[in-house]
């Protein structure tokens, strides 16, 4: 009897662990573990890797980060070969079965968006960090909502219990965003005209109607020389700009040259949810940005 009573214990216990437990999700970027929050809320449990003062595009492969994932039931990334100098050592550190190549937790946000700006040709030697076309596609409203629903199938497909609690979630995402690209297309970019770091807005100038004049950082992840300065300088001088806009981990030295020759003022713009106030998740990241560049 008492150890039928213990069986019985057992499995009760057995089964409120299993009702109650969260699915682990491992996202390298903020942006992607607030998605992923938005879809999931509280069935997941989500651990980011890169820090929102770090630069995404430079991350070291630290010890704390396989830990991390050698725990997810999915990891979620951002693709395009952003995370190339660190997830493939991490995924593979892990020896997590869960998260390795074709498996259904091994998941990239790229996957279902179209990406712009893919170069001709690409000399890894040369430092090019855009090799598979322009990354940032965080900034895109339609690209992200894609992201949140193939995150929505993807969660269906690992915790099918709760299918319709995570298709509820993507449908509540989906009208807000509806009514946010309402609210940011009557801020009225269009006409508008930019000088970047880098190449961190040009979903975002694509989607709104506005201009990038040209880079500082000729070439992705590559320092200007003292020749593509002066040519952006020239840039700014005939195509009149409205600012420059760099984020926090933009280097000082080149923009302040810049901003010195030509007057122009600067803008700081977050590049990630959580990078400045007011951007604790994606649709406050999008209205600081959006605020950041109608105001300027
Ligand atoms: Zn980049």
């Amino acid at each position: 009897m008492r150890k039928k009573l213990l069986k019985l214990v057992f499995c009760l216990t057995a089964f409120t662990v299993n009702l109650f437990a969260q699915i682990n999700v491992v996202a390298t970027l903020p942006w992607i573990g607030d998605i992923a929050k938005q879809i999931g809320k509280e069935k997941l449990s989500i651990t980011v890797l890169v820090k929102t003062s770090q630069d995404p595009h430079y991350v070291e492969a630290k010890p704390s980060l396989i830990i991390a994932a050698r725990k997810a039931d999915i990891l979620m990334y951002n693709g395009l070969d952003l995370e190339i100098g660190y997830l493939p050592v991490i995924i593979e550190s892990s020896k997590n079965p869960n998260i390795q190549p074709g498996r259904p937790g091994n998941f990239d946000c790229s996957k279902f968006v179209s990406p712009i700006e893919k170069p001709t040709s690409v000399d890894r030697s040369m430092g090019d960090i855009h090799p598979l076309g322009n990354p940032h596609y965080h900034f895109s409203p339609l690209n992200v909502l894609k992201v949140a629903q193939g995150m929505t199938e993807t969660l269906v497909k690992i915790d099918p219990q709760n299918e319709n609690y995570y298709r509820k979630n993507y449908q509540e995402f989906y009208k807000k965003l509806q009514e946010k690209i309402s609210e940011w297309k009557s801020k009225n970019l269009s006409g508008k005209k930019f000088v970047a770091y880098h190449t961190l807005f040009s979903y975002l100038a694509n989607d709104f109607g506005f201009q990038i004049v040209g880079c500082i950082e000729a070439k992705p992840g590559i320092p200007p020389s003292s020749g593509e300065i002066k040519k952006i300088i020239d840039t700014i001088n005939n195509t009149k700009p409205d600012a420059i806009l760099v984020n926090v981990y933009s280097p000082k030295k080149p923009v302040e040259f810049v901003a010195g020759k030509t007057g122009l003022k600067t803008i700081l713009v977050p590049h990630d949810v959580g990078s400045l106030p007011q951007t604790q998740d994606w649709f406050s990241f999008m209205d600081k940005v959006i605020t950041l560049l109608s105001e300027g």
